[in-house]
């Protein structure tokens, strides 16, 4: 019995290597657990159902023999995956259970319990959808003092042959971030290439009803739902991508602008990480582009550097440091995260945008994630377990190998720096620099103190003054740490009395919530 699941939807995957229809059947199951132990957003949950059921379909086209136990079986349903796998294994008494390795600790650790527990023999095969395995990236962090993505990049692009010109880097740089950091100026994006949307099919309309009904009170709105579930549509987004928006998308990578979250953006990382997408045929497709002169090399280096690069370096960062990665909380940050997260009832220009996109579509782009919602959770202090559950219940591309260490590592700095070698910190001028947010916000990013201050800033000076001794053994960290050590006392209690208020709520609450 070959199990599969809600983030494995690839007909190649090396758990159907010499599949048998006569004497082998794949297992899938939609089960409550899976949308309940974090608190799943409503697009979340219908991405990962729609592109399920809809690959159940696929399976069959292929001749799979499939038992796929839906949450309203007449039978019943478990409740959990491991409860769902003991039971059909006492109904359908499988021989053996074969897999490819889960992207998730925790998953993979309740089907080994169950085939453990039932005497079954458990084949893990390796999951060949990433460049790098988990081994590769082993042998890499071995005896390396720290982990730096750019390292690993260099070694991906020579390893794999990607933008390569013999052993040197196609253009004689191994990275164009330099020309990557352009915001839109006054005048605003003009018209961007719109996004590919996809009507929801009947089968999409079911799960979509389905979550409406039975995750009512889970965050999110899905009257906007509207992602690729399918391979072929996964194709075309793909396809629009590199046609239309790849050229600008290196220079623009950075910006943001109020009301749109998609920009110049892939929108792929929901089809990659459920496997509609592989990431070989995302690289080439965009390597492709430069070569035909489609795009230029800053952009089409930009972005493989994001999926060559960060996505597989972070998945090896997971399964080097799992599971104690998780518990990780090297700045003792203990402040609840504000509840406004799930509703997006603040008064802070950027982060209401960022957050009523965040759960009308299940997207903000990366700039938003790392420099709005997870740049604010980390200078408040919010304990970082808090922030790692929010981001992985509410974006549709989120599974935890992913997720956890963008969370945990590059933007909160729980790890102690095994991701990032400092944290990313920075006054609301950064969003001003980047945005035109702060002209229509009731806050002023020039200020620190007083009741205009905004609270971005405000938070910057409080997380130096607080973690001053630390960041002074951070010689990346010496000039920030100079600024503070200028600070009088009196300024220093201004701060203090500010950020005192922001984390008692008394400010950046909408009033009208
Ligand atoms: C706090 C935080 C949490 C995040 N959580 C997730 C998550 O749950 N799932 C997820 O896929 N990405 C996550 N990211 C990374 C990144 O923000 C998203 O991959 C990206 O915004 C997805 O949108 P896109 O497809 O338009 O990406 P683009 O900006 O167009 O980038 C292209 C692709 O590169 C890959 N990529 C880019 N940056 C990263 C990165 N830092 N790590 C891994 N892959 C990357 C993605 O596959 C993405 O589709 C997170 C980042 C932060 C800072
Ligand atoms: S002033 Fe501060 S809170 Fe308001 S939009 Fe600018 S950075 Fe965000």
């Amino acid at each position: 019995m070959v199990v599969v699941l809600g983030d494995q939807l690839d007909l190649d995957a090396a758990a159907f290597d010499g599949f048998d229809a006569r004497v082998d059947a794949v297992w899938m199951a939609e089960v409550a657990e899976e949308s309940t132990h974090v608190w799943s957003s409503k697009p979340r949950i219908a991405m990962f159902l729609a592109a399920m059921r809809h690959f159940a379909i696929a399976l069959q086209a292929a001749g799979r023999p499939l038992h796929y136990a839906r949450p309203d079986a007449p039978a019943g349903n478990g409740g959990s995956l491991g409860a769902q796998l003991q039971a059909d294994i006492l109904r359908l008494r499988p021989s053996r259970l074969v897999m490819t390795a889960p992207g998730d600790w925790r998953v993979l650790q309740s089907i080994k319990a169950v085939a453990e527990a039932n005497g079954l023999p458990l084949d893990i095969r390796e999951d060949r959808h990433f460049f790098t395995s988990a081994r590769d990236f082993a042998a890499h962090a071995k005896g390396r003092k720290s982990l730096r993505m750019e390292y690993f990049y260099r070694e991906q692009r020579q390893r794999h042959d990607v933008l390569m010109q013999g052993d040197q880097p196609v253009g004689g740089q191994w990275n164009f971030d330099a020309e990557n950091r352009e915001a839109f100026g006054a005048a605003g994006p003009g018209a961007v290439p719109p996004r590919m949307t996809f009507e929801p099919d009947a089968i999409t309309r079911e799960v979509i009803a389905l979550v409406n009904t039975r995750y009512a009170e889970h965050p999110g709105r899905l009257d906007g739902f509207s992602w690729p579930v399918t391979r072929p549509q996964a194709l075309q987004s793909l396809r629009a991508f590199v046609q239309e928006r790849l050229p600008l998308f290196g220079r623009y990578q950075d910006a943001m602008w109020p009301g749109d979250p998609w920009l110049y953006h892939a929108h792929v990382s929901a089809a990659l990480n459920l496997k509609l997408l592989n990431p070989r045929e995302v690289v080439a497709a965009a390597e492709a582009a430069h070569r035909d002169g489609h795009a230029p090399l800053a952009s089409v280096e930009g972005f493989i550097r994001q999926v060559l690069g960060w996505r597989e370096y972070v998945r090896g960062i997971y399964w080097t440091q799992m599971p104690e990665y998780r518990e990780r909380n090297a700045l003792d940050a203990r402040q609840d995260l504000p509840a406004w997260y799930w509703t997006g009832a603040t008064d802070m220009a950027c982060l209401r945008d960022a957050l009523a996109q965040t759960l009308t579509h299940g997207y903000a782009n990366h700039i938003q994630r790392l420099m709005v919602t997870g740049l604010y959770a980390l200078m408040l202090g919010a304990q970082p377990q808090q922030v790692h559950a929010w981001y992985l219940a509410v974006y549709v591309d989120a599974v935890e190998w992913v997720e956890l260490p963008n969370t945990l590592g590059m933007s909160q700095y729980a790890d102690g720096g095994v991701m990032g070698s400092k944290p990313y910190i920075a006054t609301g001028k950064y969003i001003q620099r980047m945005s035109p947010y702060c002209k229509g916000c009731r806050y002023d990013p020039a200020q620190r103190s007083g009741d205009s201050a905004c609270p971005f800033t405000t938070l910057y000076w409080d997380f130096l003054m607080r973690h001053e001794a630390a960041l002074a053994r951070n010689p990346r960290m010496a000039l920030q740490v100079k600024n503070v050590a200028r600070l009088t006392d009196a300024q220093r209690q201004a701060v203090n009395e500010r950020a005192a208020a922001i984390r008692r709520g008394e400010v950046g609450v909408a009033q009208h919530a």
